[in-house]
């Protein structure tokens, strides 16, 4: 069928607002990043499963590409088409029902459209916490979020997304509706179907809904901002709080002095609320339930003997819900300010969390001997041994130029990575950026694997193609 046959029958299926063709399409074909720039024949927006599954099946038929995209915040170019034009993209953003939370249960069933935000607003209705917490929820979906298995600051406590999922519905690339929408927390029934479709990064299947666990949301928090002497002290101190009360930490990120400045200088109103800077930065929430949990004391206890012993600073403890939420503003809004501060590359990677400091270590003096100048502003999720290690252009250089360097830059952190047992790949996935560097990171039976999963389940290769595998 001729792609213009193909538009009008889909058309007439989806019915009015169900596709998008022309300029209407151009939000959809850019990344978050302004890196990725793609072309579509059309963007499909299906109201209901049963409309994607018949889209998905005439789609197929022509052999047409399909590219799943939720809140495309994808920091890997994963939901954006190629320049071809040939792929339809497929929007959830219509598909965007909430059950309501099962507070007995501790489950959510959710549709893949809905915001990430939106479905941990629902779960706090209901006294509970979705226990995961992104800078991107605002927008990010739950499809979105499954597909890249996403980690963020709580992985640390509840692990990622794929530990929280106990049953999803998938659209496959033929047009079945697989419905494994499942509340169990118990089901040995063969293969565990729905951890295919999680991190997948839309190559398997299209992901419509997710039954996804809860937990009683904390009745105490507590979030204490640190600045730290230097990288070994940062290691010590998660060692303290988890020493301290290991169930009861909920969040241990990282910010370089670096990171953190960025946020000042490129953020309206944030401050850094410790009087003296230092090189390095904390931020650790503990949370709990029960009656009156001794937090504060814990939080207090072990902040005052690491600054007696020298391993800190100075610190500072939020006293309000305000104050609270500004201290996670200086997390938050990193990649915000470090996309304002200029080009910037970005390396997603993770080591054995004993391993980070010699890792940042090594990874900075390797990108600054390629080039003298280059902003090194690491943070992220270090309590999980997950670093953004996020490189900013120099004063001196054209982003152009110093973008130009991007493959020389990430061959160069990802060498010091290997050298740790690493992975170059942690929490964002593999998407456009980074499917060349699978057969050297992957290869082997591991990657023979995934593509023979690949062919049994879309042999035509519609779903995603040129993501995830190179
Ligand atoms: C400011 C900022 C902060 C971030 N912080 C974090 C963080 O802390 N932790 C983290 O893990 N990530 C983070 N990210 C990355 C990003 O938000 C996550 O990868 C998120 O899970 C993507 O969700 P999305 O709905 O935007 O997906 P999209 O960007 O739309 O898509 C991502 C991938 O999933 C596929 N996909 C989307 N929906 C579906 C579906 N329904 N079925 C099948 N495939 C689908 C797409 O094809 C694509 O390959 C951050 C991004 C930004 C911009």
């Amino acid at each position: 069928m001729a792609d213009t046959a193909l538009i009008d029958t889909l058309s007439a299926r989806l019915g009015p607002g169900g596709v998008l063709t022309g300029v209407d399409t151009d939000a959809y074909l850019q990344d978050w990043r302004g890196l990725y720039h793609g072309r579509a024949a059309a963007v499909l927006r299906p109201a209901s499963t049963a409309a994607l599954a018949q889209a998905v099946a005439l789609c197929a038929a022509a052999r047409v590409p399909l590219v799943p995209q939720g809140g495309n915040t994808s920091l890997v170019g994963g939901a954006t088409p190629d320049s071809s034009g040939r792929a339809m993209l497929v929007s959830l953003a219509r598909l965007n029902r909430i059950h309501a939370p099962d507070p007995v249960d501790l489950t959510l069933t959710v549709q893949a459209g809905v915001p990430l935000k939106a479905a941990q607003d629902a779960a706090a209705e209901a006294g509970c916490l979705l226990p995961l917490s992104i800078a991107s929820e605002g927008s990010a979906t739950i499809g979105g979020v499954l597909a890249t298995n996403a980690g963020g600051n709580n992985t640390l406590r509840y692990g990622n997304v794929r530990d929280l999922v106990l049953g999803l519905e998938v659209v496959l690339p033929d047009g079945q509706i697989w419905n494994g929408l499942r509340c169990l927390r118990k089901d040995n029934t063969g293969y565990c179907l729905r951890q295919l479709f999680v991190g997948a990064e839309g190559t398997l299947g299209i992901i419509t809904a997710a039954v996804i666990k809860l937990v009683p949301q904390p009745t105490h928090r507590e979030v204490a901002l640190a600045g730290l002497p230097n990288l070994q002290a940062v290691r010590a101190l998660l060692a303290a709080f988890q020493r301290a009360d290991a169930p009861a930490l909920l969040a241990f990120e990282y910010m370089s002095a670096e990171a953190l400045t960025l946020v000042l200088r490129h953020i309206p109103n944030t401050a850094l609320p410790i009087t003296t800077p230092s090189a390095h930065y904390a931020l650790i929430e503990l949370a709990t339930t029960g009656p009156a949990p001794p937090l504060r004391a814990t939080l207090e206890n072990t902040l005052a003997t690491a600054l007696e012993t020298g391993l800190i600073d100075d610190a500072t403890l939020a006293e309000t819900h305000a104050q609270r939420l500004a201290l996670w503003r200086l997390r938050e809004e990193q990649s915000e300010a470090q996309k304002r501060a200029g080009a910037s590359i970005k390396n997603d990677v993770s080591v054995p969390v004993a391993a980070v400091p010699e890792f940042l270590d090594e990874a900075t003096r390797a990108v600054t001997a390629l080039v003298p100048g280059i902003r090194v502003a690491p943070f992220g999720h270090v309590g999980d041994g997950n670093i953004h290690f996020n490189l900013v252009q120099p004063a001196t250089m054209s982003g152009p130029a110093f973008l130009a360097l991007a493959d020389t830059l990430m061959h160069a952190v990802n060498e010091v990575v290997r050298a740790h047992g690493g992975s170059f790949a942690a929490e964002h996935g593999i998407g456009r950026l980074k499917s060349t560097l699978m057969p050297t990171w992957r290869g082997g039976a591991e990657l023979d694997l995934m593509r023979r999963i690949k062919a049994a389940l879309d042999p035509d290769g519609i779903m995603n193609p040129g993501v995830l595998l190179p």
